[in-house]
């Protein structure tokens, strides 16, 4: 339980699903977290199990996202689980769509990492684990248009902030989860009707959805030392999917 002993971690959209497993994850491994998302009263329940600080953060917002990292100080692992998913293919999905989900999932880890790593770089030390998704990376998803570029440009910056700091004690990783059971995707597979779930279900060869905990145990992994001669890679975690 002291895997990330004296470490301080960073996490975004925590309050629910991946981000906050992440967080809670860190914590018990020791890590001094500073959890944050826009649902600002979500993730300040995260204080009573170890979270030592949260705030509103929209990653959506470069100036704010300069200013917490100001704020906060010294970091030696950034995640960033900030994510959207449109439902949709090419022909459904519009300039605005296209527009919000690369600011959502992609120029918003643009921002995290510009605003944080500086600091990274002056101590030597940081590790940087990116969320991206099965979808888009390992495989091609129905109505996953935008979404599955997005990922795949997360895998791509990922690899791009390994290769140029991989002298200067920064590691950058990405995980590619398959199907979490997290409120967004509960909500994916409502819309998609009364046996939405089962549906979901079905697509993951093992017969049942991954939890949140699961990516979170990955997450922990990549942000210690253990994996100190990992860079670059995106990990895939999906029950078989792409099998
Ligand atoms: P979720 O989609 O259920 O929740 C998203 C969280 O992001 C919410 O707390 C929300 O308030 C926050 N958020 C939204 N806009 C924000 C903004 N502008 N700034 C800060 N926070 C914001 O969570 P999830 O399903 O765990 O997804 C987390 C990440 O994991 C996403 O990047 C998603 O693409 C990725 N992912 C999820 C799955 C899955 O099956 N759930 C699979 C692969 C990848």
């Amino acid at each position: 339980s002291d895997r990330l002993k004296g470490k301080r971690a960073f996490v975004t959209a925590g309050a629910v699903g991946i981000g906050r497993a992440c967080a809670l994850a860190f914590a018990r491994e020791g890590a001094t977290v500073f959890a944050t998302d826009i649902d600002d009263k979500g993730v300040a329940l995260l204080t009573k199990d170890g979270i030592a600080e949260t705030a509103r953060l929209d990653v959506r917002d470069t100036a704010a996202v300069e200013a917490m990292a100001k704020k906060v100080g010294d970091i030696d692992i950034l995640l960033n689980a900030a994510g959207f998913v449109h439902h949709g293919a090419a022909l459904e999905c519009s300039d605005s769509d296209w527009d919000f989900s690369f600011d959502l999932n992609v120029k918003s880890m643009h921002r995290t990492i510009r605003a944080f790593l500086p600091g990274m770089l002056a101590r030597g030390n940081g590790a940087i684990v990116n969320i991206s998704s099965a979808a888009g990376v390992f495989k091609a998803a129905p109505n996953r248009y935008v979404y599955g570029a997005t990922k795949a440009a997360v895998a791509a910056l990922t690899r791009a902030v390994a290769v140029d700091y991989i002298t200067k004690g920064i590691r950058c990783n990405a995980i590619c989860p398959g199907t979490i059971e997290t409120p967004s995707m509960l909500d994916r597979a409502a819309a998609a009707g009364p046996n939405g779930r089962e549906l979901f279900v079905s697509r993951q060869p093992m017969g049942r959805l991954g939890t949140a905990e699961e990516i979170a145990s990955l997450a922990v992994y990549l942000a210690s030392d253990e994996s100190a001669f990992t860079t670059g890679v995106a990990h895939i975690i999906d029950g078989g999917w792409t099998l």
